[in-house]
C-alpha cells in the first residue's frame, strides 16, 4: 500500500459523543451529523461506532448518503438534511429515511409515494425547516409561505410533521445579536406551526458552536418547552474533536472542553525518497524553492490530489522525527518535498505526520486552515479518497 493513510480513533469518537451528550443534558437529544463521509473521517467507520455509543439520530445531506448509511445502521433514525430531489421519494420510503422538507415539491413527491405505497394517515415522519436567517433552505418566514405550505397538508396525508428545525448562521459570534434574532423568529415560527394544528414532537437547531459554547442551549430549551416539544441539537465538527472558535471571546466551558474533546484523526505518510541538493539547486515545479546551502530533501507521497492544499507550498511544516520539517517548493498533485537538513538521521520509511502528534510537536486541522485561509471543516472534508481511513 502507498504509505499515506489516516488513523481514526473510534474510542475517542465515542468519548467526544458522550462529552457532547453530557453538555446537552439528559432532557435534550443529540443528532450526530455525519454528512460528507463523516467530515472526511469515513462514514463506514464512524456511523457504527456512534451507533454503539448510543446515537439514535444521525444526519446526512442527501438521499444518496442516507441510503449508504441505512446499510450501515439498520436501526438509527436518519435525517436527510437537504430533503430530496425529484424521483427520490420511493428510496426515502424504502430506506425509512426522515427527510427535511420545506419546498412544495418535497411534499408533493412524498405525498404521492406514500399514498401509492398505501401508508396510513400520519404514519410517515418528516421534519420541516424554517428559515430564520441562513437564507439557504427552509420556509421563509416573512410572508405567508409557511401557511400556504402547511395548508396543502391534508389531515389524511400519510405524512406526519414529526419535527421542526432551523439552522443558525452565527452561533460562534456570542455578542452579535444574530442568534437572538434567529431564536425570536424560531419562536414565532413554531407558534405559527402550532396554530395551524400541527403538534411536532421534536424541535431542533444548533450545531457544534451551540453545543460546545453552551450559552444559548438554555434559550433553545425555553422555546422547546413553551411549545411542548423535545429539544434536539445537531453537532457535527465537535464529534470529530474540533470545537469551533468563538468571537469575541471563548466561553470558559469551551477551554475545558478542548481538554476532553480531542481530534480523532491522525494523518500520516512516510518518507519515500531522499537526496541532498547543492546550494543554488531548486526543488519542485517552477523552482520556487532554491537551496541556499546543501539541503537534504525528503519526498513524501502525498499531494493536493489527496487534500494537501497547494497553498501550503513553501509555507507550512510537516512532522518528521518529532521535528517540524518545512515544505520545500510547490506541493504537487501526488507528492510534496520537505527540507529535512536540520533533522538528523532521516531515513526512507520514517513516519511523517500531516495532522496529529509526533513527540512533543503537533499539527491540527486548525493549523492547516489558518495557513490557507479556511476553516477546519474544509480541511477535514478535503482529505481525499486515496487516503485509506484505518480504525485504531
Ligand atoms: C452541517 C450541519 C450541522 C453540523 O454543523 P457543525 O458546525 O459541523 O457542528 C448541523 N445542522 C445542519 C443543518 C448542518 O448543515
Amino acid at each position: 500500500m502507498r504509505p499515506s493513510w489516516a488513523e481514526i480513533s473510534l474510542s475517542q469518537l465515542a468519548e467526544n459523543y458522550r462529552f457532547l451528550c453530557g453538555i446537552a443534558g439528559a432532557d435534550t437529544d443529540l443528532l450526530a451529523v455525519i454528512k460528507a463521509d463523516a467530515y472526511g473521517h469515513g462514514m463506514g467507520l464512524c456511523a457504527p461506532a456512534l451507533a454503539s455509543a448510543g446515537a439514535q439520530w444521525m444526519g446526512v445531506t442527501s438521499v444518496e448518503e442516507a441510503v449508504a448509511l441505512r446499510r450501515l445502521c439498520p436501526e438509527q433514525r436518519i435525517l436527510v438534511i437537504s430533503g430530496l430531489w425529484f424521483g427520490q421519494a420511493s428510496e426515502v420510503l424504502q430506506n425509512r429515511l426522515t427527510p427535511v422538507v420545506w419546498e412544495a415539491f418535497h411534499l408533493e413527491e412524498l405525498e404521492k409515494a406514500t399514498r401509492d405505497a398505501g401508508l396510513a394517515p400520519q404514519s410517515f415522519p418528516v421534519h420541516l425547516e424554517l428559515d430564520t436567517g441562513m437564507s439557504r433552505q427552509g420556509v421563509p418566514l416573512d410572508g405567508d409561505e409557511l401557511e400556504s405550505l402547511l395548508r396543502r397538508w391534508k389531515k389524511d396525508s400519510p405524512l406526519q410533521l414529526e419535527g421542526v428545525m432551523t439552522h443558525l448562521s452565527s452561533a460562534d459570534e456570542l455578542q452579535s445579536g444574530v442568534t437572538e434574532e434567529q431564536f425570536s423568529l424560531l419562536r414565532t415560527g413554531m407558534r405559527r406551526v402550532f396554530s395551524l394544528g400541527f403538534r411536532p414532537r421534536w424541535m431542533h437547531a444548533g450545531a457544534s458552536a451551540t453545543v460546545a459554547g453552551c450559552e444559548t442551549i438554555e434559550a433553545l430549551r425555553g422555546i422547546a418547552k413553551e411549545m411542548g416539544t423535545q429539544l434536539m441539537l445537531r453537532p457535527g465538527l465537535a464529534l470529530y474533536g474540533y470545537l469551533p472558535r468563538f468571537e469575541p471571546q471563548e466561553p470558559l466551558i469551551v477551554a475545558e472542553g478542548r481538554k476532553i474533546c480531542l481530534p480523532i484523526l491522525t494523518w500520516k505518510t512516510k518518507v519515500m525518497s531522499l537526496r541532498t541538493i547543492p546550494a543554488g539547486r531548486a526543488a519542485g515545479y517552477n523552482h520556487t524553492f532554491v537551496a541556499s546551502q546543501p539541503t537534504r530533501i525528503a519526498t513524501v507521497p502525498l499531494g493536493y490530489a489527496d487534500g494537501l492544499n497547494r497553498l501550503l507550498s513553501n509555507r507550512f511544516c510537516l512532522l518528521v522525527r518529532g521535528r517540524r520539517a518545512p515544505i520545500a517548493g510547490r506541493v504537487s498533485m501526488d507528492h510534496v518535498m520537505l527540507d529535512v537538513t536540520d533533522i538528523a538521521g532521516v531515513e526512507i520509511g520514517d513516519e511523517v505526520v500531516v495532522i496529529g502528534q509526533q513527540g512533543s510537536e503537533s499539527i491540527t486541522a486548525y493549523d492547516h486552515a489558518d495557513a490557507v485561509g479556511t476553516i477546519p471543516w474544509e480541511i477535514l472534508c478535503d482529505i481525499g479518497p486515496r487516503i485509506p481511513r484505518i480504525p485504531v
